[in-house]
């Protein structure tokens, strides 16, 4: 049994320790978004789940058009 309240806790390929959440700026058209997303405190590797990739610009695309 597990409650799920807890996130997985990703690891970096590289140096193979935990992952921090943390706010990175993703440049897309000119513009930059803040999105929270897991990030290597040694390296710095961004991780971005293909899925979140997706949903962020088609929203980034939405606020592009209604300018
Ligand atoms: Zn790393």
């Amino acid at each position: 049994m597990t409650t799920g309240a807890k996130e997985p806790s990703w690891l970096c390929a590289a140096c193979g320790i935990a992952l921090e959440r943390g706010m990175v700026e993703i440049a897309y058209m000119g513009s930059a978004f803040p999105v929270e997303l897991q990030r290597c405190p040694r390296c710095g590797i961004v991780y971005i789940p293909e899925e979140l990739a997706l949903t962020r610009m088609a929203e980034a695309e939405k606020i592009l058009e209604d300018k």
